[in-house]
Formats: structure tokens, sequence, C-alpha cells
């Protein structure tokens, strides 16, 4: 007997048919004689249809007020979805019980729409399997330390999942998606993606950042610092299908490398179209510009990503960097009104219309030349490269948007992924 938690996202949670399905499926690993935690997302569309009931009534302001008022709102979604599924648990004979996440109580820090999870009480959900209950924790929300509800960032049901199952020590956490497990690149864009029948934590990380959404970063950020086993599997099986056959589908995200095996030298393409360049223009090169800059706006709580200073020209740089769409006018008017003047620079510049491109394997930790191979790759295709990012195991680049697909499928193809392993 086991402590599984399972997770479903909005397709698997997307209609009350679709909730009944995935009762069985609880209900069967449950009879099994597992001790049952269920986290859901809301059903599908639901988040977007609530967000943009609150544009309707004014656009998104920047400042906590709102994005109180934002998190009351988009919780809403979870609490629905998990309340019916605990309701289809208890047509299937199953004791069950949900949970927002204030009152198990999940606790988070106050960065309201994006919070992180601080701590879990264990102790209610703890007690409620003991007496045989299937426990609900919604996805995607938390309580700070005011008791002002909080949400995770958009996916960050996963993130939930993980956590619940670092706080309850529990055996696995399998996310049930859309997408039969963790692919080469986004199967939607690339249809000859293949399935990776296990990927190590340090590349899911990396493509996790980079963009690719099947999990939240956040989620294996959790998944790492705890040692949380997880898999990620399709929700769109047929219910009673074998559980052993089940357990080992889809993909695992593995701790070890194993040495044994044959490593790609990349093992995935990840993209994001979520991002927006900056340019501060003809900043006058002294020390201490990157950190005016920078630090401006980190005190807006606006994250950067890709950073790119150009050499000095008669005493003056340009300075760009990447951040969230989402925060790119604000970024703009903050540099704009507040750091133009005291810098002495020209303009700030911006451009919302650009992708970041990465391929991510850690297998480039031992190979030379992968790089330069992506560059010509783009080269090739008469894609012109903005901005260039590298770690061990990933190279980044910032190109026009209208080009992604077009990026993303030539890399996928000359990095031998479409091809079938031996
Ligand atoms: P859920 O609602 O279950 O959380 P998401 O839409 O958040 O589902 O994530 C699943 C989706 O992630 C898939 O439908 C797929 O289009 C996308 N995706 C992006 N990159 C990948 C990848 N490398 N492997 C699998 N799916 C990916
Ligand atoms: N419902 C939230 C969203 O749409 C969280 C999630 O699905 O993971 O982003
Ligand atoms: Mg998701």
């Amino acid at each position: 007997m086991a402590l599984i938690v399972h997770k479903y996202g909005g397709t698997s949670m997307g209609s009350t048919e679709r909730i009944a399905l995935v009762a069985k499926r609880v209900a069967k690993w449950a009879r099994a004689g597992h001790k049952m935690v269920v986290v859901p997302s809301a059903m599908s569309g639901e988040t977007n249809r609530l967000l943009a009931l609150a544009k309707e009534l004014a656009p998104a302001k920047p400042g906590d007020a709102y994005n109180r008022e934002l998190d009351m709102l988009a919780s809403t979604g979870e609490q629905a979805s998990s309340a019916l599924l605990a309701i289809a648990l208890q047509a299937e004979g199953l004791e069950a019980v949900s949970y927002a996440g204030w009152q198990v109580a999940i606790k988070t820090n106050s960065a309201h729409t994006k919070a992180r999870i601080e701590s879990i009480d264990d102790k209610k959900v703890r007690a409620d399997l003991d007496a045989g209950r299937v426990v609900i924790v919604t996805g995607f929300q938390g309580v700070d330390e005011l008791g002002n509800i909080t949400t995770l960032g958009r996916g960050g049901s996963d993130t939930s999942a993980v956590a619940v199952a670092a706080a309850l020590k529990a055996d696995e956490c399998l996310i049930y998606t859309d997408v039969d497990g963790v692919y080469t690149t986004d199967p939607r864009v690339v249809p000859e993606a293949r399935r990776l029948h296990t990927v190590s934590f340090e590349e899911m990380l990396e493509m996790a950042s980079m963009g690719s959404k099947v999990l939240q970063i956040r989620s294996v950020e959790f998944a790492g610092k705890y040692k949380v086993k997880m898999r990620v599997l399709s929700s769109f099986t047929p219910w009673d299908i074998d559980m052993n056959e089940e357990a080992t589908s889809g993909t695992l995200i593995t701790f070890e490398e194993d040495e044994d095996m044959e490593q790609a030298v990349v093992s995935g393409i990840a993209f994001n179209r979520d991002e927006a360049k900056i340019s501060v223009l003809g900043v006058p090169d002294t020390p201490g510009i990157a950190y005016k800059i920078v630090g401006a706006v980190a005190d807006a709580n606006i994250e950067i990503d890709m950073i790119i200073q150009n050499v000095s020209k008669e005493g003056k740089t340009d300075f760009s960097f990447t951040v969230h769409r989402n925060d790119f006018a604000k970024a703009v008017d903050l540099l704009n009104s507040k750091v133009i003047a005291v810098l002495g620079a020209k303009e700030v510049v911006g451009d919302a219309k650009i992708c970041k491109v990465s391929i991510v394997g850690i297998g480039m930790r031992s190979h030379v030349g992968i790089a330069s191979k992506m560059f010509s790759c783009l080269a090739e295709e008469g894609i012109n490269i903005q901005m260039i990012s590298t770690s061990e195991i990933k190279t980044s680049v910032v190109i026009d948007e209208k080009y992604m697909e077009l990026a993303v499928r030539a890399l996928h193809k000359v990095f031998g992924l479409d091809q079938a392993v031996a």
C-alpha cells in the first residue's frame, strides 16, 4: 500500500463526463489499497474565462489590490473542480473530501498571481487518509500569512501536486495530462516529436524553465529539492487500464544519470513566446549602469531573463534584456519615467514579437560544437539571432516570433530527434 498523489490538468477535468472518468480512475487506485490524494486544475478554459471577466471591468493594473482580487477570482476555478471531483468520487461509493488551499493550509508568500509555497500543514490530510478517505486538494492556490488567497502562477497546479507529495512524503506523484508524457518538443508543433521514457531532472528543469509548459518549472524544482518521484502520463487512456501498465507508462523524471544509457546530445527543444525584449539605447558606459537598470526593474518585482550589453562606442553602450510579456509595458514605463534621465541614456525601445528557442541536453556537457550546429541550422533557414544565452546543458536564442515553428522544426530534425531510437 502506497501513498500516491494524482494531479489532473484542465483538459483532463474539462467536463462532468471527464471528471466522472477521473473519479473512476482514482477509485481504481484507492480500491487497490493505496492512500490517494488528488490535486485537480480548474476545468479547461475556466481560469482564462475568469481572468477575462476581470479585464472586462478594468484593464490589468499593476499593484497588489488588483492582483489580490485576481487571486480571489481565479482560485474559484480549482475550488469548483475539486468539489465536483469529490462528488463524483462519492457517487463511485468512496468517501471523499475536498479542501481549498487555505483550509489545508498551503502557506505561501504574498506575491499575488505568482506566489511561492512556503509550507504545507499535512495534519488534516493525513487524518482523512487514515480514516480511509480520498483527499482532494485544490491546485494552483494557497494562503498568505494575512489570510489572503494567493495563486501560484499559470500552470501552478503541477507545483501544488508536487509540493503536497513532498509534504506527505508520498511514494509517487503522477501528473495526468492530455499528452502521454514528455516529448522531445511540443508534439502540437512538431508532429514527429518523440516521447521520452525517462528524462533527467536537470533536463526537465531546463526544458520547463525554457518554456515547455508540460510542467510548471516550480514543480520540477520541488521534485528536485524533496526527491519526489514524478511521472507525466495521459489521463486519456481507458480508466480501467491495467494498473501496472498505467504505473509504468508516460515519462519518469529521473534523478540519477544512467551511465549505461546512450545519452542523446540534445534531448529536447523548448520554446517560449511569453517574453519581450527591451533595449536601453545610448547609455553612458560607466560603472553601475547594469545595476541601475536591472535593479530598478527587479525592485518593481519584474523578473529579467536574458541580458546582453554591447561593446561601448564613443563611451556609449546599448543594454538589452527580456522580461515576461505581461511585465513589458510596466518595465518600459518604469525605465522611461525613472531610469533614462538618471542614466543620461538616449531612449528605450521594445519588441514584444520575439520568442526564445532552446536546445537542452545533459549530453551537451561533453560535446563541443553543439551551439555552432544550432546557429548554422538557423542561418540556413535565414533566421536572424537577436540574443544568445548558454548554460552547461542548454543554448537559447531569441528570434523573431514569426520564425518560431520553422526554427523548432528545423532544429528538431538537425539534432536527430525525429528519428526513433534503436
Ligand atoms: P494540463 O492542463 O494537463 O496541465 P498543459 O496544457 O499545461 O496541460 O500541458 C500539456 C501540454 O504541454 C501538451 O498538450 C503539449 O501541447 C504541451 N507541451 C509543450 N512542450 C511539451 C513537451 N516537450 N512534451 C509534451 N508536451 C508538451
Ligand atoms: N488553472 C490554472 C491555470 O490555468 C492552474 C493550472 O491549470 O495548473 O493556469
Ligand atoms: Mg499545466
